[in-house]
């Protein structure tokens, strides 16, 4: 049994598996989750076990309460829960508000939100001093998306990032004295598939030169982050929304 288990949902591709394979090389068991790409899932557990640490996989779906109860199980088996990454998201097709229905909406908001609240509130279970706990780390990814709003793309996706980061300062606060930190990461523009899979697969190339260093982030560079607000290095941080956006959304 591991004593540092970490949980990364949406592991098996982008950010989520830039921040499994590091958690690997950092020494932690990694638990790596997935929605539906196995054969990537089992790569990236692969490459962690080849480099000499832990890894498994898990099949699950954030969004649905009887799959997250499922990954934490897996976890379970591991070991000690240290640290959840709450870092599992979807966009959709860009829409404008007035042409948004009901299904994408309640996916947008089930996935992104519910799913980490729930995620969260697993691990809380499980890390707090209060509940028999040892203590740990919650991760959430939001998006540069909560402060710039995406008009014309995807305002759902925002507001529901937005969420996340009311939900990182209020529960960050609610377990502060029961041994448990509570972050977020803020990434800008990052190349991975999400932006294909939102149907803009140019959308990182476009935007690139009005980007403030005129380049997109690497999910390397939003793991590094990630990590850090995880380790024993970031013991007094607790509530921080850390912005890894090449200054968007920062720099006037
Ligand atoms: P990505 O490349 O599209 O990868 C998404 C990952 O999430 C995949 O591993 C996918 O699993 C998994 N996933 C999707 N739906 C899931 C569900 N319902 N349950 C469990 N896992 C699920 O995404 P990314 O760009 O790395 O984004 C990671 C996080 O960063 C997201 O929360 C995203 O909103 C946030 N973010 C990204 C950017 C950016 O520019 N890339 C910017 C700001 C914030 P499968 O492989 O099985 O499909």
């Amino acid at each position: 049994m591991s004593e540092r288990v970490m949980i990364v949902t949406g592991g098996s591709r982008g950010i989520g598996a830039a921040t499994a394979r590091l958690a690997g090389a950092a020494g932690y068991t990694v638990l790596v989750n997935y929605a539906a790409n196995a054969e990537a899932a089992e790569s990236v557990a692969a490459e962690i076990r080849a480099a000499g640490a832990q890894a498994e996989t898990v099949r699950g779906d954030v969004g649905s309460e009887a799959d997250v109860l499922a990954i934490f199980a897996a976890a379970d088996r591991l070991g000690r829960l240290a640290v959840l990454v709450n870092n599992a998201g979807v966009v959709d097709q860009p829409a404008t508000v007035a042409d948004m229905d009901l299904q994408r909406l309640e996916r947008m908001f089930r996935i992104n939100t519910i799913g980490s609240i729930l995620c969260a509130r697993e691990a809380v279970r499980r890390m707090a001093t209060g509940r028999s706990g040892q203590g740990g780390v919650i991760v959430n990814l939001t998006s540069a998306a909560a402060k710039l709003g995406a008009a014309g793309q995807y305002v759902d996706y925002a507001a529901a990032k937005g969420a996340i980061d009311s939900f990182t300062i209020g529960l960050a606060k609610e377990v502060a004295a029961e041994g448990v930190r509570v972050c977020a990461v803020r990434p800008g523009i990052i190349e991975t598939d999400i932006h294909a899979s939102g149907g803009l697969p140019n959308r990182v190339a476009e935007m690139t030169p009005g980007l403030p260093m005129r380049r997109p982030g690497s999910a390397e560079e939003v793991a590094r982050a990630i990590l850090w607000l995880a380790s024993d290095d970031a013991t007094y941080s607790t509530g921080t929304i850390l912005d890894v956006s090449g200054g968007r959304a920062i720099l006037p």
